[in-house]
Parts: C-alpha cells; sequence; structure tokens
C-alpha cells in the first residue's frame, strides 16, 4: 500500500479533501481540517432543508470534545441539563430519583446548525450522493462519482456517510451490520404537550419481563422527547399490524403506567421515527489507501451507549490532530487514526453488546444509556 503524499513545502498546493456525508462526523471533521487550511468540501446526499432527526443525550465526553474542537460556541443555547433520572417500575408509582452529572439533552437538527454555523456554504454540496470510487493501479483512490455522474478528484476522501454507509461496503464488502432485536421507536411532540411533564428530568418506565422500556425528557424548547424500546422478537414490529404505527403503540398501553399510556395514545404516529439499532463488530482497520471511514460509517454503536454522537465527534477532534502532526503521511496518519480510536469503540461495542443481551434476558437495570 502506497498512500504517502509528501510532506507540504510553503509552495505546494494544500491537500484536497472531499468528505462524503454532511451530518455530525462529516461537518466536526469539517471543521477540523480547514483550520488546517486544506480545501475541504463536503458532499450530502440529503437536499438542504432537513425534515428528519429527533434528538439525544450528550455526555460530559461528547460536552468536553466539542469544545477541544472549538464548536460549543452556542451549545448553552440549544442543550438542556437533565438533573435527575427518575425510574419507575410496577411496583413504584412516585419514581425513584438519582441525581445526573453530565447529561444533556440536544436536538439532532440543533447541534447541525450549530456545526453549520463554521462551515463556508461554498465548501457543502447538498444533493450530492455517493455512488462508487475510482482507484488508480496501486489502489489509491483517484475520484469519487456521485449518483448523477459528477466526478470529483482529491487527494484524500472522508466517509462519514452513517451507519448504512455505502463507502464501507465498498471497501469491507464481507462486514456483517447485524440487525437487533432492540427496536425503536423516537418522538418529538410540541411544547406543552403530555401530562407527565419532566421538568429537568430524565424519566423512565421499565418492564423488563416484558422487553419494553420507555423514556422521556425535554429539550431545551420544551419540546418532548420520548422514546419507545422494545424486544422486537417479543413485540413484532408496526409493519406487522393492520393500521401501521396507530395500532402498534396501542398495543404498548398495557404494560405502561397511566401517565406514559397518554403519552403514547395521543402522540401523532406520523411524526414518530422507527429505528433499527445495528451493531457490527470492530472492522480491522478504518482506511484503505487514502480513504479514512470515521463516525457511524466507521463503528455503528448500540443505542445503550449513548456514545454515537460523542464517538463521531471524536473522531473529528483526533483526525484534526493528526493531521496536524503528521503533515501529509496519510498511511501513518490513517494507522494511528485506528490505533488511537480503536479501544474506545471496541469498550462501546462490549458495553452496548452487554447492553443488550440484559435487555433480551429481561435484566435491564439501572441507568441504560439510550435515547
Ligand atoms: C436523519 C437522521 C436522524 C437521526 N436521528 C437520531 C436521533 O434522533 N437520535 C440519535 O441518537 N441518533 C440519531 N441519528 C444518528 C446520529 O446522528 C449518529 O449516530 C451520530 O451522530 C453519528 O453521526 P454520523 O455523522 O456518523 O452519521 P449520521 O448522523 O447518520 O450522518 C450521515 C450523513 O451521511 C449522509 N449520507 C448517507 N449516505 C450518503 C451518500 N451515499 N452520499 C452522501 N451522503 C450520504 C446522510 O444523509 C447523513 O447526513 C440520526 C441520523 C440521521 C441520518
Amino acid at each position: 500500500m502506497n498512500c504517502s503524499i509528501s510532506k507540504a513545502t510553503p509552495t505546494q498546493k494544500p491537500l484536497k479533501i472531499v468528505i462524503l456525508g454532511g451530518g455530525i462526523a462529516g461537518l466536526s471533521v469539517y471543521a477540523s481540517l480547514k483550520k488546517l487550511n486544506f480545501e475541504v468540501q463536503i458532499y450530502e446526499r440529503s437536499s438542504s432543508k432537513r425534515s428528519s432527526g429527533m434528538g439525544f443525550l450528550l455526555l460530559e465526553n461528547g460536552l468536553q470534545t466539542l469544545k477541544e474542537i472549538g464548536l460549543d460556541h452556542s451549545f448553552n443555547n440549544i442543550s438542556k441539563k437533565l438533573e435527575h433520572y427518575v425510574s419507575f417500575e410496577h411496583s413504584n408509582t412516585l419514581g425513584v430519583s438519582t441525581p445526573l452529572e453530565g447529561v444533556y439533552a440536544v436536538k439532532r437538527n440543533d447541534i447541525l446548525d450549530m456545526l453549520l454555523e463554521d462551515v463556508d456554504p461554498k465548501d457543502l454540496n447538498y444533493d450530492m450522493c455517493y455512488d462508487h470510487l475510482v482507484f488508480d493501479e496501486d489502489g489509491t483512490a483517484r475520484a469519487v462519482v456521485m449518483t448523477d455522474g459528477t466526478t470529483i478528484k482529491a487527494d484524500v476522501f472522508i466517509a462519514a456517510d452513517g451507519v448504512y454507509s455505502k463507502v464501507r461496503s465498498d471497501l469491507f464488502s464481507n462486514v456483517l451490520l447485524e440487525e437487533t432485536d432492540d427496536h425503536e421507536i423516537v418522538c418529538l411532540m410540541p411544547k406543552g404537550f403530555g401530562t407527565v411533564p419532566p421538568g429537568n428530568d430524565w424519566v423512565k418506565y421499565l418492564d423488563s419481563t416484558a422487553g419494553v422500556n420507555m423514556g422521556m425528557f425535554k429539550l431545551y424548547n420544551e419540546e418532548l422527547l420520548w422514546y419507545l424500546q422494545f424486544d422486537k422478537s417479543k413485540h413484532g414490529t408496526p409493519m406487522e399490524m393492520e393500521y401501521g404505527m396507530v395500532d402498534f403503540l396501542k398495543k404498548f398501553t398495557e404494560y405502561l403506567p397511566d401517565s406514559f399510556k397518554d403519552i403514547l395514545l395521543k402522540s401523532d404516529p406520523g411524526k414518530c421515527f422507527y429505528w433499527k439499532t445495528k451493531r457490527m463488530d470492530l472492522l480491522p482497520r478504518f482506511h484503505q489507501n487514502n480513504v479514512l471511514l470515521i463516525g457511524d460509517a466507521a463503528h455503528p454503536l448500540l443505542t445503550f451507549t449513548s456514545q454515537g454522537v460523542n464517538s463521531a465527534l471524536r473522531d473529528a477532534l483526533v483526525l484534526g490532530d493528526l493531521f496536524a502532526e503528521g503533515g501529509r503521511d496519510l498511511e501513518k496518519i490513517f494507522t494511528d487514526f485506528y490505533l488511537d480510536r480503536k479501544d474506545e469503540i471496541e469498550r462501546y461495542i462490549k458495553e452496548g453488546d452487554e447492553r443488550l443481551e440484559e435487555f433480551s434476558s429481561a435484566k435491564l437495570q439501572g441507568l441504560p444509556l439510550v435515547c
């Protein structure tokens, strides 16, 4: 493998970097690399108007990473710090409250907007969907071809195209992305909705025997985000119901206390996002020559870990630091990137698997870091 590009001299052209995918990983790595005066372009398959995306919990390490990349400028305005975790079970109607430290509720679109503040609009290309890479005889990628036929040449290609990454399938064709039995429905409802206003609490009901876990919290603008996590092997899917999501949500009311039931029944099923969680073993490397995978494209994580967003941000930070130190030796930078990231990612994969096993065997207790 030869993908070294010799060190830049003052007269040398800046590296041309193409980022495929403009989600959290793509936008944050843009910020890290643009700082180093590289020529960076993002290609995102969706149009500039994003309608989907709910929210998540960002933990203290995620906020710390945002700060280190220098992308936290409006974080206080778009996040809500959650103060308590209140869990309900069959036997308790009041709930058991535990103080929380460093847990922030954030809306996905708000965090994307915050990251977009640092992107030069000329560097962001919407409605551009990756199709395939073109390789030289020595295995170096020379160009990327988009589905509309546009061909873009570059020195480096960074794939941040999410959990179903096509770049990953093209480079690692034998890697298995497994569907798990942990399926989730996430829903964002307007301010004032629901009879259990959680305030600054993260409220959760868990029926581990039935494999049902419903949680909710409010965002900074008082919208309510709820999620219903269920064991698909016990409950099936909305697609199997005659009236789809409407019937499916009703089905869960038998397991839930009244206040939770009310939220399910009054929510607009059209606003519910159905999520099939995926797991994947750690890849043997995240790059092939001058093509690097980052974020969910490199390492999909189960939602139980709450580390998907943080890991994408961390990738951006580490990669920026390595480019700053390593100049243009791509093989070294990408190998060091893998060595730096792999232990942490492996730990999150293991934690996710353990939580999944507990969930499937009805033993999930304590603080499931899920959203
Ligand atoms: C629409 C959407 C909603 C989400 N909502 C939630 C949520 O509510 N809660 C939660 O915890 N996590 C959510 N996630 C996942 C979460 O954002 C990621 O797990 C995490 O932020 C890692 O980010 P990422 O940038 O690696 O992946 P993603 O955030 O998935 O971003 C990948 C980006 O690549 C783009 N893309 C994909 N294929 C191509 C292609 N062929 N060509 C060009 N671009 C491509 C996608 O449109 C997307 O913008 C959501 C992801 C998406 C895409």
